[in-house]
């Protein structure tokens, strides 16, 4: 067993933290076994707790997008440290993430600083009804918006019509205000529109999804997403938690060239600490506590050390935006190699990419929403990630993960990891 010591603290952690980890996904329940556990982090790889050298294709989910104890940050933590590391009262940092911010995104005056992307997807749906004063929000299949109640939500039996929890513990009252439709399906929304006049509030929706794996959206779904909601009184939000500071500049906003009425962001922004964000104009903006009557609030929210590292990670992709093109290159590059092994095997496959994101489905189908993405077969998933774990990859322990490539990444881990693919094909292990 080359994960002993792995194995042996997940043992442990099961007996005083519930299912053993503080995150489902961390679990390996898509993958089976058990997860590794990792010493430390520098650059493109982890270190495992039985001394393996891993290149990494999360980057902690994303946030990690300049690589691992990236010096800079670091270096400005350990000065932020000695100054306390929190106050519950304002301090000019706040202003300085804030203003880069609002700097780099277009189309936001303000923004508000929460603690995840969780917090800020929930106070953006908050916001959202204050501001229209109707109830009902559309969400699709397969985007995840953190784990709030409202968007805890699957299609019921009545698809078109309402939603059902798909979780215990959201109740159907919470559900009831939760409407699905699929990802690239403008017809749906509009008939849900429809079917519900006047009620609906916001559309919230992942612009690039990359919790069904990556999912790109047909210009004429987000265009139309757009437009629709601009006939009916629908602000639109875009959850950019995950594209958020790592597309571009300005996110998917940006490289769609579609503009949001309230966007969240979360991961990147906090540079690897607790951090989440919701921005909008200041009309919309100014409907929040303490200007407006909309609550929102946070004890820790603005931690000095939180925005410490956020702030120099944004300040270093405002100064380097070269950053992105070198991203999506290297993107481009691994998905070629990929294609080059399994385009002569009998495997179904599809892989999809935008900018720095990416996955692999082992299916025949495009793969464009939740239905589509769910026909990977799941066996080869298990194949292909456990296979390339014991060669030294660290690929998302789940189908209906993205791949976050980060700046540290070299093209010679590139060419290993399409190596250590090549190999597992070679011998029949996939
Ligand atoms: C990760 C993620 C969230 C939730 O953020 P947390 O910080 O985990 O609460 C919300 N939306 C999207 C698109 C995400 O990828």
């Amino acid at each position: 067993m080359i994960y002993k010591r792995s194995s042996a603290l997940f043992d442990e952690a099961k007996r005083y933290i519930a299912g053993g980890v503080n995150s489902p996904v961390r679990a390996f329940n898509a993958v089976g076994g058990d997860p590794i556990f990792v010493n430390r982090a520098k650059g493109a790889y982890l270190y495992d707790e039985d001394g393996r050298e891993l290149i990494d294709y999360i980057s902690s989910w994303g946030p990690m997008i300049l690589g691992h104890a990236f010096e800079p940050v670091t270096e400005a933590l350990r000065e932020a440290i000695d100054k306390g590391t929190s106050y519950g009262i304002p301090t000019e940092l706040e202003t300085k993430i804030a203003k880069l911010a609002v700097e780099m995104v277009p189309n936001i005056d303000k923004i508000r600083f929460v603690n995840s992307g969780t917090e800020a997807c929930m106070s953006a749906v908050r916001l959202a009804r204050g501001y229209t004063k109707k109830d009902k929000i559309i969400k699709f299949s397969g985007c995840y918006h953190g784990h709030s109640d409202a968007f805890l939500i699957q299609a019921g039996s009545g698809a078109v019509t309402f939603g059902s929890p798909n979780s215990p513990g959201v109740t159907a009252g919470t559900a009831k205000d939760t409407l699905l439709a699929e990802y690239n399906n403008l017809l749906q929304v509009e008939e849900i529109i429809q079917a519900n006049p006047d009620q609906i509030a916001a559309v919230i929706i992942e612009p690039v999804a990359g919790n069904m794996g990556c999912v790109i959206p047909d210009e004429a779904f987000i265009r139309g997403l757009r437009k629709v909601c601009d006939e009916n009184e629908i602000l639109l939000i875009f959850d950019e938690v995950m594209t958020g500071f790592r597309l571009a500049k300005g996110g998917a906003q940006e490289t769609l060239d579609v503009k949001a009425d309230i966007v969240c962001f979360g991961k990147v922004i906090g540079g690897g600490l607790p951090v989440g964000a919701f921005a909008a104009n200041s009309k919309i903006m100014s409907h929040l506590a303490p200007e407006g009557p909309v609550y929102q609030a946070g004890t820790l929210s603005g931690n000095p050390l939180a925005m410490t590292a956020g702030y120099i990670t944004l300040k270093h992709l405002n100064e380097h935006p070269e950053i992105f093109d070198r991203l999506a290159k290297k993107t481009e590059t691994l998905h070629k190699g990929i294609e080059d092994v399994l385009r002569n095997q009998s495997l179904p496959y599809q892989i999809n990419r935008y900018g720095s994101m990416l996955s692999v489905h082992f299916t025949n189908e495009p793969v464009k929403d939740f239905v589509s993405s769910a026909k990977g077969n799941n066996q080869h998933f298990k194949n292909y990630f456990h296979g390339m774990l014991e060669q030294g990859v660290y690929l998302p322990p789940s189908a209906f993960e993205s791949y976050f490539l980060n700046d540290a990444l070299s093209y010679e881990d590139i060419d290993k990891t399409v190596e250590a693919l090549d190999k597992l094909v070679k011998n029949g292990k996939l």
